[in-house]
């Protein structure tokens, strides 16, 4: 049982494949991924409910009395990460859908994310394109239309 903590962090295997897995707690279910072996995956979820975790799933678990989960295998392979957000999305109306957060971080996302923030012009701060106007307005006390006027003069 000591020894359990240092396993958990072996991934898989060496590469970037990984799963993603149901947990179904009666009728309703949990959608989750990993680079781990599922049964090791599912003794970090029970010590999780054991020890009296918030989260929806584990907290469903809890009312029903289920200490020993199950993770099943319904995904195997590189993009799993996209795999299980596009699952989750999709079952995000279901009700008996146990996941709180939808969206994990991958590459693509991180560069999107990227594209859509700015350096400030005037500290040089980076900032969500859509909120550098705010940001100008409430830190610098200037509009974008006021910036265009200065260049302008210059
Ligand atoms: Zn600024």
């Amino acid at each position: 049982m000591l020894m359990i903590g240092k396993i958990w962090k072996i991934p898989l295997n060496g590469e970037s494949k990984g799963m993603v897995y149901r947990v179904n707690i009666g009728n309703k279910y949990y959608i989750g991924s990993t680079k781990l072996p599922l049964s090791l995956r599912a003794s970090k979820h029970n010590y999780k409910i054991k020890n009296g975790s918030k989260t929806k799933f584990h907290q469903e678990a809890i009312k029903n009395n289920i200490f020993k989960v199950k993770c099943e295998e319904i995904y195997c392979g590189e993009d799993y990460i996209d795999v299980e957000n596009k699952i989750i999305l999709e079952s995000l109306e279901d009700k008996n859908c146990l996941n709180m957060k939808v969206v994990k971080q991958t590459k693509e996302r991180k560069k999107e994310l990227s594209r859509k923030r700015g350096d400030c012009k005037l500290c040089g701060k980076e900032i969500m394109k859509k909120n550098m106007a705010r940001h100008l307005r409430q830190i610098h006390h200037v509009t974008k239309f006021d910036i265009f006027k200065k260049k302008a003069k210059v």
